[in-house]
């Protein structure tokens, strides 16, 4: 589970110590982007089981006693703004001085009663008389606590930990239901390409019977077929997209039938088979359907059928590989398997690649797997901070899977760039293994 702390207070109070007795070495790296001014330092925080992000105030110049000078002001009330909860820190040594007051008016105004209040500098008892004296605050119960000699942070855990569970469940608000894997229902599958590719043939050798016609000459007019079969361990349902093959013969009219022909049988099926003519690979045809696969959210698979012909297999593999990453960029890792539908060389391994697809199209990421990446990541590359604001992206769920679906909390989800969209995106393939499935981010607005 993943919030963000804010630690505020005036300057001398222990905010610095504190912070970095919570963060230890796992601290932000600071972006250097020109321009950015980046005055809340931020790290990846941990205080027992609890992890957090936490955001430090800290070095600034001093205050005089009397008023606070207006860059400090400023500050406090943007990190109140970007934190989901502050821990007001006093020094209780000195007890409630009237710069305390001003800040605890500060957060009295701006944070909504999310509040903690600590007493810093309390190891021993020189700090009895000041912890007191936080109570005077109106900010609740203070905890005592030592950042420099590390006392008092299972009583600091204890009392975050309420505020954890309590932003836990306004996440699992938004959570949807899981949906129940039926692996005894058959995987659905649509098997297209371009006329000629060899559909047909695959779908023959797949069930092992000559229950569907094929002929050399593209234009057989045939309507979309499902079969159901039993195919290594599992049932399969077939979707067939005769219709693309229309194509080959003729207009502009057919070719439009033929696209919402093929887009049927896509919106039917979990895996989508992209049957690829070896000798001609990822024509234009080709690279609609696997397209508009990817935008219906479909997994996808690459047959590159037709390897008994090749005889440059080694060239022509790394071709195609170099082809499918130029010209599908949005299906990046997806797999492509050689097969020969003529002499089922390759079939195992297609069908192993579907299964692993169709797993990772259905895989779930716990909130709490999700979030503590999200700290992670957000610690290593922080967002950026258009205009001085930035921009905090603050818890991450998985509302769906099929494909998999993240909600992502953001302060200003129109203002962060799509470049970092997509190095989340990325980042979500590569650390939970979901290559070549689609992969949905949305951004919602909280403040
Ligand atoms: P900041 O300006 O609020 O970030 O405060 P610092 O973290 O820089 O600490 C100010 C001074 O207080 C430093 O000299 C620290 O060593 C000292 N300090 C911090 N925490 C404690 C503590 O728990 N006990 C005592 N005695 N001193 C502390
Ligand atoms: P469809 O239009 O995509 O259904 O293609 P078909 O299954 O009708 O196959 C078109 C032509 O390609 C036929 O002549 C098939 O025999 C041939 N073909 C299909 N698969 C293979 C294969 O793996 N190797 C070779 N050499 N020819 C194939």
């Amino acid at each position: 589970m993943s919030f963000t702390l804010a630690i505020v207070g005036r300057p001398n109070v222990g905010k610095s110590t504190l912070f970095n007795r919570l963060v230890g070495k796992r601290l932000a790296l600071v972006d250097d982007q020109p321009g950015v001014t980046r005055d809340l330092r931020e790290g990846a925080a941990r205080l027992g089981h609890l992890r957090f992000n936490v955001m430090d105030t800290a070095g600034l110049e001093e205050a005089s006693d009397e008023s606070l000078p207006g860059r400090m002001r400023a500050l406090t009330e943007r990190a109140v703004g970007e934190a989901d909860l502050c821990l007001f820190i006093i020094d209780a040594r000195t007890g409630v001085t009237r710069q305390d007051l001003v800040f605890a008016d500060i957060l009295r105004k701006r944070a909504n009663g999310r509040v903690v209040v600590a007493a810093n500098k309390a190891e021993g008892n020189a700090g009895d008389a000041g912890f007191y004296e936080a109570y005077t605050l109106g900010l609740g119960e203070p905890v005592a606590i030592s950042a420099e000699h590390g006392e008092g942070m299972d009583e600091l855990r204890a009392v975050l930990e309420p505020w954890a569970e309590k932003f836990e469940n306004e996440v699992a608000e938004v959570e949807l239901e899981e949906d129940e894997e039926a692996t005894d229902r058959p995987l659905q599958i649509a098997v297209v390409g371009r006329p000629n590719a060899g559909k047909s043939t695959l779908i023959n050798k797949i069930i092992g019977q000559d229950r569907l016609l094929t002929g050399p000459e593209a234009g057989i007019t045939r309507d979309s077929i499902a079969v159901t079969t039993k195919w290594g361990e599992r049932d399969f349902r077939i979707f067939d997209t005769a219709g693309m093959r229309r194509k080959a013969k003729v207009q502009e009219k057919l070719e439009k039938l033929s696209v919402s022909d093929g887009l049927r049988a896509v919106k039917f099926a979990e895996v989508v088979v992209v049957v690829l003519d070896t000798s001609i690979p990822f024509e234009s045809q080709d690279l609609r359907i696997a397209d508009l696969a990817e935008r219906e959210g479909r997994a996808v698979v690459f047959a590159a059928n037709k390897w008994d012909a090749e005889d440059n297999r080694a060239e022509k593999l790394s071709s195609m590989k170099e082809q499918l990453d130029r010209l599908l960029p949005q299906l990046s890792g997806t797999p492509l398997i050689t097969v020969s539908a003529l002499t089922g060389r390759g079939l195992d391994r297609l069908r192993e690649a579907i299964e692993k697809q169709h797993e990772i199209w259905n895989k779930r990421i716990s909130t709490g797997k999700l979030n503590q990446w999200l700290i992670d990541m957000v610690a290593s590359h922080p967002p950026p901070a258009p205009g001085g604001r930035r921009i905090r992206l603050r818890y991450m769920t998985q509302a769906k899977t099929r494909p998999p679906t993240f909600i992502a909390f953001c302060s200003l989800p129109e203002d962060l760039p799509t470049a970092y969209k997509r190095f989340l995106v990325n980042g979500l393939r590569r650390d939970f293994d979901m290559q070549g499935v689609p992969i949905r981010l949305e951004l919602r607005k909280r403040e």
